[in-house]
């Protein structure tokens, strides 16, 4: 099978919390993220070479014992029917770890696809998520942010898959990259509200420098300190006690 892989970055300190991990860029995407820094990749997948599995494969294995796993970005990876047999082949290649150690595997995801995010990891092919929420869990707002329709039928799917990470048994984190501009802080603890109980939510400041909507170069992002605030409120949130009653998917 072809594996249309677009970009491969040997090693990552900064993926996955804690781990050492190589990174597969995979193509096309749904949403048009007025920040995407990845737009090329979104839009002109075919401007980049297909990087060969076999010659990704054959890297890791020269770096077995030093790489923990495997990070799939975008890109939208869950938008291709050959996800779940490039992590099936990563998962059962041989030499890629030592003896006894399976290859992590981290998906990066914006949640638009809960059916396949629930299909990965019921067999058990997940060993981290990131999701992107992107911002208030509104269909219109969503979808501003966004950059594409999305109405109440999408942002259900959004929230399918906030519930499949929350109820769940795998190692998740939520994450939000804060434009001011499309998002406010009481936006965001609210946000952090309807992931209470979620074992990560991290804010990632916006980074002006190539962003798809080039109107949002001189928007200024957050100051450090008012990050660092900001996520230290969201810690508390998340940590807040959960009413069982508050496990239900919400519109
Ligand atoms: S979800 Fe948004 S930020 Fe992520 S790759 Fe797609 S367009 Fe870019």
């Amino acid at each position: 099978m072809d594996y249309p892989i677009k970009g491969f970055i040997e090693t990552s300190f900064s993926d996955w919390p804690g781990k050492v991990v190589a990174v597969l860029f995979l193509p096309s995407c749904n949403f048009r993220c007025l920040y995407c820094h990845n737009h090329e990749l979104v839009f002109l997948p075919e401007k980049y070479p297909d990087f060969p599995l076999e010659e990704i494969v054959k890297n890791l294995r020269k770096r077995k014992g030093w790489i923990d796993g495997i990070c799939l970005t975008g890109g939208e990876p869950t938008l291709h029917p050959w996800l779940l047999p490039l992590i099936r082949y990563l998962k059962s290649a041989a030499g890629l770890t030592p003896p006894g150690v399976s290859l992590g595997i981290k998906l990066d995801t914006n949640g638009t696809r809960p059916e396949v995010l629930q299909g990965l990891m019921g067999e058990g092919l997940l060993d981290y998520v990131a999701m992107d929420l992107k911002g208030p869990l509104e269909a219109h707002r969503y979808a501003s942010i966004a950059g594409v329709p999305l109405g109440e039928e999408g942002l259900a799917r959004i929230q399918a898959s906030i519930q499949i990470l929350l109820q769940g048994p795998g190692d998740y984190e939520f994450r939000t990259t804060l434009v001011p501009t499309f998002i406010g802080e009481e936006e965001v603890y609210t946000l952090a509200r309807r992931v209470r109980g979620a074992k990560r939510y991290t804010l990632q400041n916006f980074d002006p420098r190539d962003p798809l909507d080039e109107s949002l170069k001189n928007v200024a992002p957050f100051d450090e300190q008012t990050l660092r605030q900001m996520q230290e409120r969201v810690n508390e949130i998340i940590k807040e006690k959960v009413a069982s009653s508050e496990f239900q998917v919400s519109s």
